[in-house]
């Protein structure tokens, strides 16, 4: 073809945008992406969304870090508020390579060594492998004896796994998105796949399409409630009595599977009696959905004779979110709706590799493998592995690490491909406890919004520059190979932590990222059977795998779940409000999320030329009688404000927000919608409320 010829090679990779994992091949000329199409991986089938195929220019961008940097020491941290990257030079200063690690480890090494390893703390990334993730979570708890180590699954799905783990034992999905393939009925709650998991969309229109019933709940109108059969626009925040009300329909009128629930759950006569009060005629005016259409929907997710669920931020980002992803396990669990093709549930990962991570350890509260750092036997194992002492007692998550750091208890944090000053909530304070912070690495492929507080810069390489594996939604393992070289003087992010490592006293001997995976699979048995050779000749394997050359299981709790008593636990909830409620000051509710173009705080996409071409300004979307009722008008500028703080935006008439919402995407810098998020945290996952906040709108200019 005509692109063969034109390119130097075509090779296969994995797309870096979302957790979906879909499968590429990339066309490269010299070291330029000039091409992207899909492969026929296992979640992709050959297709890709406007992301993967046209996104990917963002490693060629002229704002790549080349060289590490150093900041100049008459610079303060708070002097940067309105840089660009012009201004580079202004803050600072190029170095060797010798010279910022000395200083970015040194750093490290001395707030160890005068205030113990407490007071460091670490942000790895999603966006990284598998094996940058476990190597990360280890110089933390090795290099400097504490648990703080997270990353950004705290503020996605972090009450998701949370009640997952509480539930039925394990924190990812029961089932791929394909599985929509075999159901007769799929259930889309809190979550806008069209937008965020597109390629995944694709299976559920098809099933719509093909005659499966599609149930899409959604505060907001979306696309995909056009191929809905029972789409629900419901009152944002009632995602528990709507819940509760759905299983006291299906248990009252008799509708759950008894011999299920008898084989292989616990607690079913406690939930009955918390949802004895939840009736549809008693929620419906709470939630905004007709009493007999919660009936409906319960009776059709029941009876159906094959039931899914999938679910995203909309039911984790609350301080409710471990209680709404409860309701879901429940109504799965008492309708026998999981084990088998076609049914399960499917929290929708957000970033391409949250769920390695996740799996991998880069949480503060367990080693890989979701193992307790509480658990003296399993901590042994690890003392005894890494030849050091470890933290006992589980390490602070990514929000408390901000409100440490602002109170002065935390001075040192390493933040690998992680971007806080963008998606932390409430900006004000996570902001000013960055410019707090005596000593600060930053390991990225951009001058992120987060490494502008830095004392040193590490020039990382892009996903399509750097080997290892990534674990998609579905619990596939993909190995992925560089295509391109990192540009100037940019390294693998594998081999600067290993130096990083070194310079903190450890002895770390890695002759390549294989042999971490080596390491990291020992540790993790979920990956028995998926040897590094392995995944050099198939390319992906889906965990758990039985054999070394059978498929991996992509469908899991056929028998039992793996949970001390074999049994799943139901787990009966209660009315839990939003932290904050609208009143006369504040009188709309704000959301926030992502959008189709943009992916996450956006360091990546808003580089993209296409996809930042498509949309390239910060909006605010409200409905068009709420713009005419207060006077405002399409187009204009206003200031959204909310207890925290405001930003100034572009208004957007968006019929599919619902009367007094309003909703911002978090990618846009020039106006961070963190700035007016609620830190509050659901008590279990620890995640903050992001989905719902209390704000009022003005005309920009308007006192
Ligand atoms: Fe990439 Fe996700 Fe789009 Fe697939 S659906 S191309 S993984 S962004």
């Amino acid at each position: 073809t005509r692109r063969e010829t034109y390119a130097d090679a075509v090779k296969p990779s994995v797309c870096p945008f979302c957790g979906v994992g879909c499968q590429t091949e990339v066309s490269v000329k010299g070291n330029d992406i000039i091409k992207v199409d899909g492969r026929q991986g296992p979640a992709n089938r050959g297709k890709l969304c406007v992301k993967g195929r046209f996104g990917m220019d963002y490693v060629m961008s002229p704002e790549r870090l080349t060289r590490p940097l150093i900041r100049r020491s008459d610079v303060p941290k708070d002097a940067h508020a309105r840089m660009t990257f012009s201004d580079i030079s202004d803050v600072f200063r190029e170095a060797s390579w010798e010279e910022a690690m000395a200083l970015a480890a040194g750093g490290f090494n001395t707030v160890r060594d005068r205030d113990g390893g407490h007071a460091i703390a670490g942000f790895g990334s999603a966006k990284g492998t598998n094996e940058e993730a476990y190597l990360f979570q280890k110089y933390i708890r090795q290099g400097f004896g504490t648990n703080n180590v997270d990353h950004c699954t705290r503020l996605c799905h972090a009450s998701s796994v949370a009640a997952l783990m509480e539930g039925v034992g394990s924190g990812a999905v029961s089932a791929p998105f394909t599985a929509a393939d075999d159901s007769d009925c799929i259930m889309v709650i809190g979550a806008r796949p069209e937008q965020n998991h597109p390629v995944a969309a694709t299976y559920l229109k098809q099933a719509a399409k093909r005659g499966a019933n599609l149930m899409v709940f959604d505060p907001r109108r979306q696309g995909l409630m056009r191929h809905a059969t029972h789409p629900v626009v419901f009152k944002p925040g009632t995602d528990v009595p709507m819940l509760n009300a759905m299983i006291h329909t299906i248990i009252f009128e008799k509708l759950y599977d008894i011999q299920y629930i008898q084989a292989n759950t616990e607690g079913f006569e406690a939930l009955k009696e918390k949802v004895k009060d939840f009736s549809p005629e008693a929620m419906a005016e709470m939630c905004g959905v007709e009493a007999e259409y919660l009936r409906e929907l319960a009776r059709t997710f029941a009876r159906s004779s094959k039931s899914i669920i999938f679910w995203g931020m909309g039911i984790s980002q609350h301080v409710h979110g471990t209680d709404n992803a409860r309701c879901l396990i429940a109504l799965s669990l008492i309708t026998g709706q999981i084990g088998r093709p076609g049914t399960g549930l499917h929290p929708l990962r957000g970033q391409n590799n949250v769920q390695g991570a996740s799996d991998a350890g880069l949480i503060p509260m367990v080693y890989p493998n979701y193992k307790s750092v509480e658990d003296p036997d399993i901590r042994g194992k690890y003392e005894d592995a890494w030849g050091r002492s470890l933290d006992p007692a589980k390490g602070l998550t990514v929000v408390e690490i901000m409100g440490e750091v602002e109170a002065g208890n935390i001075k040192a944090m390493y933040v690998q491909g992680e971007n806080p000053a963008m998606s932390d909530p409430d900006q004000n304070h996570a902001r000013k406890a960055l410019a707090t912070l005596e000593h600060l690495v930053v390991q990225d492929i951009f001058l992120t919004e987060t490494a502008w507080f830095a004392d040193v810069i590490l020039p990382a390489s892009a996903q399509p520059e750097k080997p290892g594996t990534y674990t998609n939604s579905n619990r596939q393992v993909q190995l992925a190979l560089p295509v391109r070289q990192p540009p100037g003087e940019a390294r693998q992010d594998w081999e600067i932590m290993v130096d990083m490592a070194r310079r903190s006293g450890l002895d770390w001997n890695y002759s390549g990222v294989g042999e971490v995976y080596t390491e990291m699979a020992a540790h993790m048995s979920s990956l028995d059977n998926i040897s590094w050779n392995r995944l050099e000749r198939e390319g992906m394997v889906c965990y758990p795998a039985k054999t070394e050359d059978g498929p991996g299981e992509e469908i899991i709790f056929y028998s039992g779940f793996p949970t001390e008593s074999g049994r799943a636990k139901l787990v009966p909830t209660d009315l839990v409000p939003p932290d904050e409620l609208p009143d006369d000051a504040f009188p709309m509710v704000l959301t926030t999320g992502r959008m189709l173009e943009h992916w996450h705080t956006g360091a990546m996409t808003r580089r993209a030329t296409h996809l930042n071409a498509q949309e390239s300004e910060a909006v605010v979307s409200m409905h068009p009688k709420d713009i005419g009722r207060r006077g405002l008008t399409r187009g204009q500028q206003v200031v959204v404000e909310t207890r925290r703080g405001e930003v100034t935006l572009t208004l957007r008439a968006d019929r599919d927000v619902t009367q007094g919402m309003l909703f911002i995407p978090f990618c846009f810098v020039e106006a961070p919608a963190n700035f007016l998020t609620n830190p509050q945290l659901d008590p279990f996952g620890k995640i903050p409320e992001f989905k719902f906040s209390a704000a009022r709108i003005r005309s920009a200019g308007a006192a």
